[in-house]
């Protein structure tokens, strides 16, 4: 007899929390993330696809392996397992399940993801991180970040022997091909944030603001033809 999981369509794909490391090539190229702990040695970018870590040739997540990203359904979970020493300096990372998933009591393990929203804390001297500074740490190819504030990367650039200290957060989307928004200073509830409106930092990826000047050329356009309009009827009065 072969065993099937129950199957799930849902209207939308699932949303899920984890933590991360946020990672820039070697040459600064390239962003994304590496996981805290089976898939740390492969990192992935925004938008994604598992890979097997003991590199087999199979679809993750498979069913005999315990390969593919994985997530946590809450927000409060994730954010209990920051609370471990070994995790005080991970991203909280809000993601789209994608493709086939196998959910559990806790989290799921899946397929493909999309990275949606980063969750950063304070810089280590207490103030608002602006960016991202080498941690002094990383994977071959990959080093891992931690976030500073501008003031911190300031003091990094004058000792960089890197090709770059730190990159601002809109660097850092542009590096890993965007749209990512980055919620700073590490206090749970966005909306709570955005409230205060001063805790939540935005970064616009370069599409976003694309899609917002032909947004903005339309009403311009609009405008434009409003004008004409009034101008042609001054001319018949
Ligand atoms: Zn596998
Ligand atoms: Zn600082």
């Amino acid at each position: 007899m072969r065993l099937r999981l129950p199957e799930e369509r849902p209207a939308s794909p699932p949303v899920g929390f984890k933590l991360a490391h946020p990672v820039i090539s070697h040459d600064g190229k390239r962003a994304g993330f590496a996981g805290v702990s089976l898939g740390g040695a492969l990192p992935y970018g925004f938008v994604d696809e598992a890979r097997c870590v003991y590199g087999r040739r199979h679809r993750c997540p498979a069913l005999r392996c315990d390969c593919g990203f994985y997530c946590l359904h809450t927000f409060d979970q994730a954010l209990a397992l920051a609370c471990a020493s070994e995790y005080r300096r991970a991203v909280l990372l809000e993601v789209t399940v994608l493709g086939a998933y196998i959910r559990f009591e806790r989290g799921m393990r899946y397929e493909r993801q999309r990275v949606r929203v980063a969750r950063v804390g304070a810089c280590a001297c207490g103030r608002m991180p602006s960016g991202f500074a080498d941690a002094g740490w990383g994977r071959t190819g990959w080093r891992v970040l931690t976030a500073v504030c501008a003031e911190c990367a300031d003091r990094r650039g004058r000792t960089a022997f890197a090709p770059w200290a730190a990159v601002n957060f809109a660097e850092f989307v542009r590096c890993g091909g965007g749209p990512l928004r980055i919620v700073a200073g590490g206090e749970p509830e966005a909306g709570e944030a955005d409230a205060k409106g001063e805790a939540v930092t935005e970064v616009r990826s370069v599409p976003e603001l694309a899609a917002e000047a032909s947004l903005m050329q339309a009403r311009l356009d609009w405008l434009q033809r409003q004008l004409a309009r009034f101008a042609g009827g001054g001319k018949v009065s």
